[in-house]
Parts: C-alpha cells; structure tokens; sequence
C-alpha cells in the first residue's frame, strides 16, 4: 500500500520504517527541513535500538523516502496517518491539537480526492470531529466541497527504547473506524501483523480506540504510583518493595509490568495523557470520578521529589557541606532512549541546582537534557545553570562528588565498580533512585540510599 505519515519523530520514524520494512511505500512528512534532510541521508534523529540498520536498509531500497513537502505526496496515498505530537496545552491538562488541526488544514488545500486520514498521534475522543469540521471549512473555501474526509483512530502502544520490535510484535492492535472503506484499508495494512504473528487486532469505533489508549497509558501509570505509594512506608516499617512487588506481580491478575518502585514515571506520554483523560472527564462529566488521576500524579511527583528532599536533609543534618557536590547519573526519563521529556532527572536537577553544585552524564540524552533544562528558565522554579556542569564521561562527573544520585538505570551504571566511584568522590554518599545497584555491595563502600528498602549504614 502506499502510505504517507506526516510527523517523523519518535512515533512517525519507527512507523513509517516498519510499514515499509513489510513491504509498503511509505512517504514520512515533516515541517523540520533538517530532520528530512538527515533521514533523506538514513542518518536516525532519534536514539533508538535497531532503528539505524533498518531505517538504511529501507532507504536504500527505495521504500522508504522523506519530505518536508506534504502536497506533492498526499495525492497518491492510500492511507494518511498523522503522527505529530500532541502536547498538554498547560497546567489545565487540555490536550494542544493545533499540530493536529494544522495537518488537517494542509491536507484539505492539498488533496484532489477524498481523504483517508489515521490519527496515530495520542488524541483525545472529539479530535475526530474537529478534523472534519476543519477540512470542510477549508475546502469550502476553496470550492471543493465534494471531497471527503474519513478519519480513522489507530493509536500507538510502541515504548521508546524497544520500540521497532514493539511494533513489529506488538501486544495488541486497535483499529477505531466510523466508516467500511477506512476499516478495509486499515485491515488490508495490518493483515501480515496478524496472519504472520497471531497479533490480535480490536476494531472498535472512533472514540473507544482513542479511549483505549488513554486508558492504557493511565492504567499503566497508575500501577508505577500505585507502588511507588508504598515505598516511605516500606522505608518506615522494615519491608523491602522488591519484595512486595514480586509477591504481587506474580498473581496473574496483577502482572509484575511497571511495579518498579523508583523516582517515578516521565516521558512524552504518561504524564501528559493522565493529565488530558482528566481533563476531558471532567469537562464532559458531571460526576466527577478524576480523583485517581490527581492520585496519580500526585504520588508521581512525590516519587522524584524524595530526592530533593532527601539531599536537603543530608545537609540539614551536616552530613554533607552546605553547598555539596551532587552528581545526577542518567538524564533519560528511562534507559535506551535519548527522550528527556517530563525527565525526573530534569526536574532533580532544576531544584537542586539553587542549593548544589551539580555535575550530571548521561551518554545518550545529555544534548536534549540541556536543551530541556534551558526550557525552564521561566518557570517558576528554573534551573540555576552557573551550579550546572554537564560532563564526557562517567569519571569526571563523580570526581569530587559528596553525594552521587541514579536517575536512569543504564545498563552502563548497572555495572559500575562502587570501589572504583567511591575512590574518586570526596563524599560516600550514593541515592539508587530505581533500585538499579545491588544494596548489600553497595553498602559496603557507601552510605547507600534506595527506594523503599530499609536503609543499611555502611559497614
Ligand atoms: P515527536 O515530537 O517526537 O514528533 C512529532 C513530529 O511532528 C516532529 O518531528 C515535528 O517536527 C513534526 N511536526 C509537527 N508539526 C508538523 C506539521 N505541521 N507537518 C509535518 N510535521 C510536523 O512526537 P512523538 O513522541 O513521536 O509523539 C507523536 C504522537 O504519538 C503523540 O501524540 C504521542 O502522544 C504519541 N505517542 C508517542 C509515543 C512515544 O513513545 N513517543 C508512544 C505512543 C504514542
């Protein structure tokens, strides 16, 4: 099928490979002329695993191409996903569609047939409607109101770090269509899925495939704070959340899936999407059942939030000086991706950085952490970036340090050698933020802080 997907980041990249890798011509679209032109090169924008082999692969083949020019390609698509983003538009949780709406606008100048349109992107139920109601305004205005527009829900489930075997192998398949021929396409693309892999596909309407991704992404989150709820009670009383976790994951009816007690979830998708589902509940309904979510979020914040509080109280204590050396290791909001969006890390860093001397690494995502922490310069809490050093390599960042913080469980962290780190810290102190360390070894060289764990002084 010939398909074209405007947004190439994060979502439209691993799609637009991945359809083409099982056979489809797929045109990726973008507004960002630099982003084309490095894919046009098969050069990734995004760290991800596996994706430089395959996006060079499909390139070269020539079933893959880029193009930051959306009319010359729409004509000729079968299928016309849209995969930009859909960000929170501020505090309130309402979800910005103008990246959507734009799209929409430029399909309908654009198009000579009717439109077979597939929101990829994470839209909230009524996103549909405003498509419609904005394509036929346009071509309204441009005298073509004979044409059409059939607009279709396919949300995304891919997690960033695994995400080109996530969507080669995915858990499921949800396609919401409102109309036969839309269903049809839909169905024709995603057959190889679901003949080659077993993968079971859900046809529903328009507003429950949308609501299934919400409700997904909200349900998941919900099991992060649900544990991470637990965690200074478990501190508390003596009991070990790892312990909890893996006695609970094990009943099939709760799964051990994101039971990882830690510093909380981050990312382009969690934070955002529990902050819309509340949002449009509470719009919508009058009996307002969004506590969960505030609940959600509420424990999210508490989880990074510890660390601030934790380190204010090392000095409070004079367990450290009053101006300490504090390294962040991992800028990530989650391993094997170069995404800092809602990081932890981030917000670690913007707090401690008005009351620390801050020295951070992270191999993969330091470039977009410092883009990130330069967006916060006129928050209301905003980073203090003279207090601010980012470093090359993992030696430099904890020379000197009192205190040497986990944010993002690389694997190259999981095996640091604590002799090795301790030897060139001025402190002892060390914070796992996601359990990531073994806590009897590392509590033979360091005062060594985790999450949820009772705490073990040095030997
Ligand atoms: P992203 O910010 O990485 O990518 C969006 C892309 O759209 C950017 O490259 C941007 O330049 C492009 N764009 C914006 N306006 C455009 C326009 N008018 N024309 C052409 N291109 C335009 O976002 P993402 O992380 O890929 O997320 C996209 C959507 O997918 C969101 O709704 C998100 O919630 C959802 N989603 C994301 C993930 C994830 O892990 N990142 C997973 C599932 C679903």
């Amino acid at each position: 099928m010939k398909i074209v997907i405007i947004g190439t980041g994060y979502v439209g990249l691993v799609t637009g490979v991945c359809f083409a890798a099982v056979g489809n011509e797929v045109v990726c679209v973008d507004n960002n002329i630099s982003k084309v032109k490095q894919l046009q090169e098969g050069i990734p924008t995004i760290y991800e695993r596996g994706l430089d082999h395959f996006l060079k692969k499909n390139v070269f083949e020539k079933r893959i191409s880029f193009t930051e020019n959306l009319g010359e390609v729409v004509d000729s698509a079968d299928l016309i996903f849209i995969a930009v983003g859909t960000p929170s538009k501020g505090e309130s949780g309402e979800t910005d569609l103008s990246y959507v709406l734009s799209v929409t606008e430029d399909i309908a100048r654009t198009i000579n047939h009717d439109a077979y349109v597939v929101i990829k992107s994470t839209a909230p139920v009524g996103t549909a409607d405003k498509m419609k109601e904005k394509f036929h305004s346009v071509i309204k205005d441009l005298g073509k109101e004979d044409l059409n527009i059939f607009v279709s829900s396919n949300p995304e489930f891919l997690k960033e770090g695994t995400a080109i075997e996530d969507f080669m192998h995915p858990d499921r398949i949800v396609i919401g269509t409102d109309d036969a021929e839309s269903k049809n396409r839909l169905s024709e693309l995603y057959k190889i899925f679901e003949e080659d892999s077993g993968v079971p596909v859900v046809y529903t309407d328009v507003a429950s495939a949308q609501l299934i991704k919400y409700a997904s992404n909200a349900f998941n989150a919900c099991k992060i704070s649900f544990i991470n709820s637990l965690t200074r009670y478990c501190d508390t009383v003596g009991a070990d959340i790892s312990d909890v976790a893996k006695g609970m994951g094990l009943d099939k009816r709760i799964g051990r899936a994101f039971l990882n007690a830690g510093i909380g979830y981050g990312g382009s998708c969690f934070p955002k999407d529990v902050a819309s589902l509340k949002y449009e509940i509470s719009k919508k309904t009058k009996n307002d059942t969004t506590g969960i979510l505030s609940g959600i979020e509420d424990i999210n914040y508490k989880a990074w939030h510890w660390i601030v509080e934790l380190v204010e109280s090392l000095i409070s204590q004079n367990k450290v000086p009053a101006k300490p050396n504090v390294t962040i290791l991992g800028l990530a909001f989650k391993p094997d991706t170069d995404d800092v969006r809602y990081s932890p890390a981030v917000n670690i860093i913007t707090e401690l950085s008005n009351i620390c001397n801050i020295k951070t690494y992270d191999q993969i995502a330091m470039k977009n952490a410092e883009i990130a922490l330069h967006k916060k310069e006129d928050e209301e809490i905003s980073p203090n970036f003279d207090n601010i050093t980012y470093c090359n390599y993992l030696n430099d960042a904890v020379t000197d340090a009192d205190i040497v913080i986990l944010c993002t469980e690389w694997d190259e962290f999981k095996c640091i050698l604590a002799d090795d780190i301790v030897s060139l810290m001025r402190g002892d102190i060390f914070i796992d933020g996601r359990n990531a360390l073994d806590q009897k070894e590392m509590s033979m060289f360091f005062d060594y802080y985790c999450v949820g764990k009772p705490h073990i002084y040095k030997n």
